[in-house]
């Protein structure tokens, strides 16, 4: 990808433009005369920038960039995940978390939007020891920012439930805590709520089916292709394979692709790559390896799961899909949004379709409150009522405003986080 591409001031911009449209359509400066309310929600509440040494195992250090960007707390508690990535920059994290205020607008959590990133260095992989100190580290730069009523951080790209307990864990040295619902993604055993680890990848396919449902389409046999086969990737291509009977004909990852014109068994793929790594994922035995851009597979719904800036202006003329599912956030430019939509594809948007793990991260910190455990199936079905309710508000806004998905998920965002910040006065 081009660095232009990779920059997150592409991303922050498009979310940025999005934002001061939607305070045009619902007339804020004269709804809430004075009040500048917008830009509560594009000049983020706090940006805690610092570095990070982390000893390596073999004694070196490596100097990193860490960031929290706190978004918004009008509407609850800051929430949010933490990226490590080496295309992290601040205004990455930036716009990744307004796209959390307004996520959890969007679904109704009483919560609002922060998220982090760690800026690793290119091409290096930490050892688990290595991963444990960057994690301590990172509480260590924040913990006066945590906490389950300031700030509950999650998983993201690259980081994970394990990640989670070494941090908790670290929390818990300044708090005396064991188990807290200052930070949500936990392993099973140390409070993480069941169906947690699946939820984004579930709720994408759920809100896929509500899609369905609404405008009588028969997702049966309809062939899919995936971008990107990591936490949400995997889970919604697993869903969509097993429980919906989609076709997944094409996966793909930063390695490559592999495509079966019949469908992938998503069962043997995921075997296949947690024995293998995600860079076997082009020689799965039951796909062939392919060089084509995944976006440009001539199939009926592209599921979207990598990262930000995945279709711009240059490739998205080249979409065959007739509907386009975001599982990542951010992964259409502005324009290539534009031009899309000009292009008549069905979108269903990033804040919308991916959710559902906010979502569960709510529920676990509400067992986490309340020393509660659910199971699976009863967090599985709240769920799914959570993101019906959302997907059906959002169309009811895109009829009443004669608007996109994503124009009608930021109206009804932008609307409920301005209310609150409103009723709290000039915060
Ligand atoms: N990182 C996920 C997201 O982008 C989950 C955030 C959370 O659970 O707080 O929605």
């Amino acid at each position: 990808m081009a660095k232009e591409e990779m920059s997150g001031g592409l991303f922050l911009d498009s979310v940025n433009v999005l934002l001061h449209e939607t305070a045009d359509t619902l007339k804020l400066d004269e709804k809430y005369a004075g009040k500048s309310i917008i830009e509560r929600i594009i000049i983020p509440d706090r940006i805690v920038s610092f570095r990070i040494s982390l000893q390596r195992d073999d004694g070196s250090i490596d100097v990193l960039q860490a960031f929290r960007v706190q978004n918004n707390n009008a509407r609850g508690p800051y929430k949010g995940g933490i990226r490590w990535h080496s295309s992290v920059d601040l205004e990455e994290v930036r716009a990744l978390a307004a796209l959390m205020t307004l996520k959890c607008a969007v679904v109704g959590l009483p919560l609002g939007g922060a998220k982090g990133g760690v800026v690793l260095p290119e091409g290096v992989t930490y050892s688990m020891p290595e991963q444990e100190r960057l994690s301590r580290k990172y509480v260590d730069g924040l913990v006066g920012n945590l906490g389950a009523k300031k700030d509950i951080p999650a998983p993201d790209v690259n980081t994970n439930a394990q990640v989670m307990a070494w941090m908790s864990d670290q929390y818990g040295k300044y708090t005396g805590e064991a188990i807290t619902a200052s930070f949500t993604g936990k392993p099973i055993n140390m409070g993480g709520s069941l169906g947690r680890a699946e939820a984004t990848g579930v709720g994408v396919i759920m809100t896929l089916e509500q899609h369905a449902l609404c405008h009588d389409i028969n997702l049966g046999g309809k062939t899919m292709a995936v971008q990107g086969f990591g936490n949400v990737g995997s889970h919604a291509a697993l869903r969509a394979y097993s429980d919906v009977g989609i076709k997944v004909t094409h996966v793909s990852n930063e390695y490559g692709c592999t495509v079966n014109s019949d469908k992938l068994n998503i069962v043997k793929l995921c075997k296949w790559v947690e024995e293998n790594g995600q860079d076997a994922l082009p020689n799965f035995p039951g796909g062939k390896p392919c060089d084509c851009d995944i976006v440009e597979a001539d199939v009926d719904i592209l599921c979207l799961a990598a990262l930000e800036n995945a279709v711009t202006e240059k490739n998205v003329g080249n979409i065959k899909a007739p509907l386009i599912l975001e599982g990542a956030n951010g992964p259409l430019t502005a324009e290539a949004d534009r031009l899309a939509n000009e292009a008549g594809k069905d979108i269903i948007p990033d804040i919308l379709a991916n959710s559902g793990g906010v979502t569960v991260s709510y529920f676990e910190m509400v067992q986490n409150e309340n020393q509660d455990r659910w199971t699976r199936k009863d967090v599985l079905a709240r769920l799914k009522l959570i993101l019906c309710d959302a997907y059906d508000k959002i169309e009811e806004v895109a009829e009443e405003y004669g608007c996109t998905r994503r124009q009608a998920c930021f109206l009804h965002a932008v609307s409920e986080v301005a209310e609150a910040s409103s009723l709290r006065g000039t915060q």
